[in-house]
């Protein structure tokens, strides 16, 4: 499941090849089609998102919900675009550029107060200029859940996945298991400018790298990470290597359906 700055990369990708255009729409799948005929050929205005929801405009009403799940994949690609699979839910195409969506859980056309109705229903996302970390913490505050599931839960804090919640905890040496009414004001404040930070480099790269400049492999004389998801990181996927701090063991667990990654050296209950 790709994190929160993946799906803001991806409307920045899109705007940048289509906002002010009027590409071609097509659904060669075929599930997409009659939206498509109703959208082919309109201005493509903005686009938005909004944790893991991706949301195209076209003219000044009408948005295209995008939710990738957990199989589905945007390409791009340039203009004189190769005959579509039959496998491709949304394309777009102008003199420019093409892009194609596969796979997706949701690709809908809505109107704007439908796309209000799935903003309403989210927290407070890191990435949005309009967010207001209070209102996350009204709900951690309150909460006897772990502030590891807490931070999962999208109607809480949207857009953190299990990258960002293993190392931003770790980051502030905070137990996982600890409850959201343990959490103090000022250590979420701590924890949310530091989503903020890290979410933003995050969309710049198109990576996750969340290890302080001291901790980098150069700095540390140590080889860079090897995963297939990149960037360097603290705990996630490093279960039973050393901390980069402490040298202790990281330890995994599964919580909130995935699994979980700490030091319990560094991160305290
Ligand atoms: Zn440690």
């Amino acid at each position: 499941m790709p994190e929160g700055h993946t799906i803001h990369r991806l409307a920045q990708d899109y705007a940048a090849a289509f906002r002010g255009t009027s590409p071609r729409v097509t659904s060669p799948q075929g599930k997409f089609s009659d939206a498509a005929a109703l959208l082919d050929g309109a201005e493509l205005t903005r686009t938005d998102a909004h944790g893991k929801h991706l949301f195209l405009g076209f003219r000044d009403t009408d948005w295209v919900h995008i939710h990738l799940g957990l199989f589905g994949k945007v390409a791009f690609g340039p203009a004189s675009a190769p005959p579509p699979t039959d496998t491709v839910r949304l394309r777009l195409a102008n003199t420019a550029a093409h892009v194609d969506l596969r796979g997706p859980t949701t690709c809908a056309l809505i109107t704007g107060s439908e796309k209000q109705a799935v903003h309403d229903r989210l927290g407070p996302d890191p990435l949005r200029a309009d967010a207001d970390p209070r209102e996350a913490y009204r709900r951690i505050s309150r909460s006897r859940t772990s502030i590891a599931a807490l931070l999962m839960d999208q109607k809480v804090v949207a857009g953190v996945g299990n990258v960002y919640r293993a190392e931003v905890l770790f980051r502030h040496g905070i137990d996982p298991y600890r409850a959201g009414r343990d959490i103090t004001p000022a250590q979420w404040d701590a924890i949310w400018a530091d989503l903020v930070a890290l979410m933003r480099e995050g969309v710049r790269t198109n990576r996750i790298d969340t290890v302080r400049p001291e901790h980098t492999p150069e700095a540390m004389g140590r080889p860079p990470r090897v995963d297939d998801h990149g960037g360097e990181v603290y705990v996630y996927r490093r279960a039973n290597q050393p901390c980069h701090l402490c040298g202790g063991e990281i330890r995994t667990a599964g919580l909130a359906a995935r699994n979980l990654f700490w030091c319990p050296g560094c991160q305290t209950p």
